[in-house]
C-alpha cells in the first residue's frame, strides 16, 4: 500500500464482468486469470488507465499511482505545512 494524507493506493483487477476489485484484495496473489487487466486506483475514488494483468502491468500500475496521483497531491506540501502562519515579506529580508 502506498499512503499519503487521506489517500490509500492500490492495484485494482478487473475481474470478467468489468468490475475492479476493492482495496482490500491483493491482486497478486489471486489466481491466475482472475482479472482481465490491472489499474492503478486510490481509496479517494480515482482510478488510473488499465494495464495488463501481468507482473509487469502490476508494475507499470505502482508507477502511474505514484507518479499521476500521489505525487502531484504532494508538491508543495512538505514547505507549506511547515509555516503555519502567512508569510510576510519580511520573511525574505536579511
Ligand atoms: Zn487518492
Amino acid at each position: 500500500m502506498l499512503r499519503t494524507d487521506g489517500h490509500e493506493g492500490y492495484v485494482a483487477g478487473r475481474y470478467r464482468n468489468g468490475t475492479y476489485s476493492d482495496s482490500w484484495t491483493d491482486v497478486a496473489r489471486c489466481a491466475e486469470q482472475t482479472f482481465t487487466a490491472y489499474a492503478p486506483a486510490c481509496k479517494c475514488g480515482w482510478r488510473g488507465p488499465a494495464q495488463g494483468a501481468t507482473d509487469v502491468g502490476y508494475a507499470a500500475c505502482q508507477r502511474a499511482l505514484l507518479r499521476d496521483h500521489l505525487k502531484p497531491l504532494d508538491v508543495g506540501r512538505p514547505i507549506l505545512g511547515k509555516i503555519d502562519r502567512t508569510i510576510r515579506v519580511a520573511d525574505f529580508l536579511p
